[in-house]
């Protein structure tokens, strides 16, 4: 009972780029191409696919055919394609700008990043409109905030019936507060949008900090066929702060894993982290590390016992069973 991913890894490019914020404007490191990312991202070992940003990031400019060839050579593929609908020009949202022809910008770049994504051959696009929300009471008419969200995502992914869309939701950052903020308002929005290739990308951070239980998120997603893929990572709940996975909260880890497993997962568990003064490299591997250790020892947690558990609600009855394989001493200190 080992197939389910158990080995297969995926990550955002991004967490091997050039991290910049509002106190190191100057960036956390050298300017990074994303060809440079991509290599990196090959060093960590294990990592079969990209979500790559697009338009592709310089110096140099790197094109379609120099991102291939280089995904050829490192034998790694397009997981999905990210258009960067958050930059300088959409500061005051993408597809809720209040300028039409803002919003008309964000539709042409995700066009030709969905371009972009049938000829890397993505698993699918993956739309963060992160900066579509507001910042302050009395500032945006929610309905209408809804309207232009649920018309551009149907203009952007209705023409492309083949090609799954999903979408990114996290409560806050940049906006003060985010169109797509959690699991249950972004599923009733994708309800309104009424398209089949429309879904959910579950980050794992977004859904703690946004105050869900990721667990119970998945299943949310998974009961109405709309999860498409998960981000992985982990903070301290009071922003994204994208740490290695597992680093915090070992035990809700844990249960979105068995979320998934008993779903049938069968992606590449992808990586979604911002190690601002790690060695990338090294922060991907600790989640690797992580994962394999965590679905290993799902293998070995007896299902049928966790059931009765929760059948009971035993609170540390489940907690044990877990415990009892996480640690060699909870075990021994009876
Ligand atoms: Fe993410
Ligand atoms: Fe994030």
């Amino acid at each position: 009972m080992t197939e389910y991913s158990f080995n297969r890894f995926s990550a955002g490019v991004w967490m091997f780029g050039r991290f910049v914020d509002r106190y190191a404007a100057d960036g956390y490191g050298p300017e990074v191409s994303i060809t440079d990312a991509i290599r990196t991202a090959a060093s960590v070992g294990g990592i079969e696919a990209l979500d790559l940003n697009y338009p592709f990031w310089g110096p140099g400019e790197p094109s379609v055919a120099d991102v291939r060839a280089l995904l050829e050579e490192t034998g790694m593929r397009t997981l999905a394609i990210t258009p960067e609908i958050y930059t300088q020009t959409f500061r005051a949202g993408a597809f809720t700008n209040p300028d039409a022809t803002v919003r008309k910008q964000a539709i042409d770049l995700i066009a030709r990043a969905t371009e972009v994504a049938y000829e890397l051959g993505a698993d699918y696009m993956k739309i963060w409109p992160g900066q579509d929300g507001f910042d302050y009471p009395l500032q945006a008419d929610p309905r209408r905030l809804w309207e232009l969200s649920v018309d551009a995502m149907q203009q952007i992914a209705g023409p492309h019936p083949d090609l799954p869309f999903a979408i990114e939701y996290k409560p806050k950052e940049p906006r003060t507060h985010m169109f797509f903020s959690d699991a249950a308002s972004t599923l009733l929005a994708i309800e309104d949008i009424g398209l089949d290739n429309v879904g959910v990308l579950l980050d794992f951070g977004h859904s703690l900090y946004g105050g869900e239980s990721p667990a119970a998120a998945a299943e949310l997603c998974l009961a109405r066929r709309r999860l498409i893929d998960v981000d992985l990572n982990d903070n301290f709940r009071g922003w994204d702060d994208d740490l290695a996975v597992g680093s915090v909260h070992l035990l809700e880890t844990l249960e979105f894993l068995l979320t998934l497993k008993r779903a049938g997962w069968d992606k590449p568990w992808k990586l979604d982290q911002f190690p601002f003064r790690e060695d990338p490299v090294e922060a991907a591997r600790a989640s690797i590390r992580m994962l394999r250790a965590l679905l290993r020892l799902l293998d070995r947690l007896d299902l049928d016992e966790l059931d009765a558990a929760r059948e009971r609600q035993d609170a540390l009855g489940a907690q044990r069973l877990a415990y009892d394989l996480l640690l060699g001493e909870f075990a021994a200190a009876e």
